[in-house]
């Protein structure tokens, strides 16, 4: 198992620095994002999160991701109880053991693709030609080995993707948090994106969220969200 969700629950307050609703938080509505979720990933398998948009997604991928803790519950990571660690323990978590892609790619475009892909590893502390090693590596195992100088600008899409997911495995994670990784491509940009996805399961756990098909199709196992509660989990 490399995480676990027991009874998960993350509500959020609405209106957070609204005068119509008092001073007193426990006075403003709130709006339960996950209730009572329960789910273990284990490595080698990818889990497709499937369900409509506000149904709780993204909330269970940051909490999944430590960037974010339950309200209730328990979320673990690599044997560590996100909610028990500081900020920066979870930074640290995060940097060894998770990779995140998300939707918009979120690259950062003054740098090159090479750059973009070797910033975790400077955050690691790695050394700069080891950097650049692993960072070209990683390029060409998304088949960019040709676009390494370009920047995110020059790059389409589908290629900017591609950099996301090369950054995203610059640490050797355990785990791969995808956000909707296709809902910004085209059809055959996103089935060449699943394609270097259902690469990257062997001794890793993926799990990705979506609502379109081809993504959950990849999937080993798929679990079904309704209103932030789990209405089916593949078994
Ligand atoms: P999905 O990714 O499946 O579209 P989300 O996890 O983004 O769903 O959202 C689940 C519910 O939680 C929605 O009702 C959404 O409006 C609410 N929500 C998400 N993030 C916040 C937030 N930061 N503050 C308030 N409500 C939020
Ligand atoms: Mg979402």
């Amino acid at each position: 198992m490399i995480a676990d969700c027991e009874n998960v629950t993350r509500t959020y307050t609405r209106g957070g620095n609204s005068r119509f609703f008092g001073s007193s938080s426990n006075d403003r509505p709130t709006v339960t994002a996950l209730e009572d979720v329960s789910l273990t990933v284990h490595r080698g398998e990818i889990i497709g999160l499937a369900g409509p948009s506000g149904s709780g997604k993204s909330t269970l991928l940051h909490l999944l991701a430590a960037l974010d803790t339950p309200t209730d519950g328990t979320v673990t990571v690599d044997g560590k109880d996100t909610s028990t660690l500081s900020g920066r323990e979870r930074t640290r978590l995060r940097l060894t053991t998770i990779g995140i892609v998300f939707q918009r790619f979120h690259l950062l475009p003054a740098l090159s693709a090479k750059s973009n892909v070797a910033l975790p590893l400077v955050e690691q502390g790695l050394g700069k030609r080891a950097r650049h090693d692993r960072a070209t590596d990683l390029l060409e195992k998304v088949g960019l080995g040709d676009r390494a100088t370009h920047k995110p600008g020059e790059l389409s899409g589908g290629e900017q993707q591609r950099v996301a997911i090369a950054r995203a495995l610059a640490t050797d994670p355990d785990l791969i948090i995808a956000d909707e990784p296709t809902g910004e491509l085209d059809t055959e940009t996103a089935g060449a994106i699943l394609e270097v996805f259902e690469g990257l399961a062997n001794d890793r756990a993926v799990v990705v969220a979506s609502h379109d098909d081809p993504t959950l199709a990849i999937a080993d196992r798929r679990i079904d969200l309704q209103d932030g509660r789990v209405v089916s989990n593949g078994d």
